[in-house]
């Protein structure tokens, strides 16, 4: 669901109805979900959703099966089971080079969805302004307006997704509270630059501001671009929530197992939000997470970069072929195409109609922007099966010679219709000569 600007007024003479929030009334499918049914129905290929089609590491499988059969299906500390809170703890400090102590500044949420929301309840008040980037991710910007936060945008320039140290500086207002930060990011790929997250940082130091910072897809880096935690830079870690999950890592989306890392204060705020909603993340699938977090060795994550890189080019050399120019990634698994070559007027349509000529589902541009700037932009997902990927490639490589056919059709529809009509104002001209000549 989205938030819409404008409900419907009820229609005269209909039966009132108790009614709901204001807030629901502001409501909207998103525009994954909506793809996502569209597709179905024809039974497509959906690369519109982001949902990890890829195996579940059989450790964190084994984990989960083993907790649930013994017993492990009770409620859970509210901030969660102390061998995540280590195991995620640990993983920080060697990945993320953050040192969070499990006690007080790790919070095991409801996937990292959990964590965002959570974290915004805890920090945010109505008014209050936050930076985020644009091509943005959706629910980042629904929690926001949700919670009447206001989203400032910092649009970020194709085709390397870049922005300057200046364009966060003019947003900045007395009401300006927090950035967003998504890297790798979703759906531009962007993986934010050493000198790119200490201008975030020096302009959240300055101007006394958080960062929630969404780094769900940390793992996924291509074409040797690192990672880099804003939390991890000098001065950050208290006024930095870091928030990732397993969703991705480890092909468990429907789990809900997600953390945010922050100082005690923040962690305390967010642990009792987060209570409130979810109570905690599923028992037994704490402890699958944990046991994967702990045996789980560097050549895991390797293979999972390998096997996403080799994905990325194929998707990216298909889009290439069918003229639908991509943004090569260099994180998260998404592409964002250039979708001018599809008829329609916009990106909705232009996702419809590619759904239409070769099966294929996908987010139309809109959805990431406030504005109509991803008119002409789609955006792909390639965590699929190779199998369901290269089926993809394939229609996408029948897609151009359809799109040529369909522009010589339409281009003799016009011509046609050009003739058609130049003969019928030839004979209107002469009629009316005539009808002239009558009158006279
Ligand atoms: N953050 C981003 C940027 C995402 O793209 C997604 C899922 O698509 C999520 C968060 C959701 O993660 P989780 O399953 O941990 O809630």
């Amino acid at each position: 669901m989205r938030n819409k600007k404008g409900s419907q007024a009820p229609k005269p003479g209909a039966k009132k109805m108790t009614s709901l929030s204001q807030l629901a009334g502001y409501t909207e499918q998103s525009e994954i979900r909506v793809m996502s049914v569209e597709c179905d129905k024809i039974r497509g290929i959906n690369l519109a959703q982001g949902v990890c089609d890829t195996e579940v590491p059989v450790e964190v499988r084994e984990g989960a099966k083993t907790a649930i059969d013994r017993g492990m299906n009770s409620y859970t500390r509210m901030d969660g089971i102390a061998e995540l809170r280590q195991a995620i703890s640990r993983k920080m400090r060697q990945y993320n080079q953050i040192i969070a102590d499990p006690e007080r500044e790790v919070v095991v949420t409801s996937g990292s969805t959990g964590a965002f929301y959570s974290a915004c309840l805890a920090l945010l008040d109505p008014g209050d302004e936050v930076i985020i980037f644009e091509p943005y991710y959706g629910y980042h910007v629904s929690t926001l307006e949700t919670l009447q936060a206001v989203p400032v945008y910092v649009r970020l320039r194709p085709t390397e997704w870049e922005f300057t140290a200046e364009d966060l500086e003019r947003v900045i207002t007395p009401r300006t509270k927090a950035i967003v930060v998504n890297t790798p990011a979703n759906p531009s790929g962007k993986v934010f630059s050493q000198t790119e997250v200490e201008w975030i940082a020096d302009c959240a130091i300055r101007h006394n501001l958080f960062i929630f910072t969404d780094e769900i897809y940390e793992y996924f880096v291509y074409d040797g671009h690192k990672h880099i935690s804003p939390g991890s830079l000098s001065g950050m870690a208290e006024r930095t929530i870091t928030i990732s999950g397993l969703s991705k890592t480890f092909s468990v989306t429907g789990w809900r197992v997600g953390y945010a890392v922050c100082s005690p204060r923040v962690a305390a705020a967010i642990g009792y939000f987060h209570d409130l909603v979810y109570v905690c993340a599923p028992a037994p699938l704490q402890h699958g997470v944990a046991v994967g977090l702990q045996e789980l060795t560097t050549n895991f994550y390797r293979e999972l970069q390998q096997e996403y890189l080799k994905k990325r080019d194929l998707i990216c050399a298909a889009l290439e072929d069918a003229g639908l120019i991509p943004s090569v990634p260099q994180g998260a698994y998404y592409v964002l195409a250039d979708a001018s070559s599809i008829p329609g007027q916009s990106s909705k349509e232009k996702a419809m109609r590619l759904l239409e000529m070769a099966g294929v589902a996908a987010v139309p541009g809109d959805a990431f922007f406030h504005d109509n700037a991803g008119t002409n932009l789609l955006r792909f997902c390639f965590a699929k099966t190779d199998r369901e990927l290269e089926e993809a490639c394939e229609r996408f490589r029948g897609l151009l010679s359809r799109l040529r056919s369909n522009s010589t059709a339409a281009k003799s529809t016009a011509a046609k219709s050009t003739a058609a009509k130049s003969t019928a104002r030839e004979r209107m001209t002469s009629t009316r000569g005539k009808s002239t000549s009558m009158t006279r």
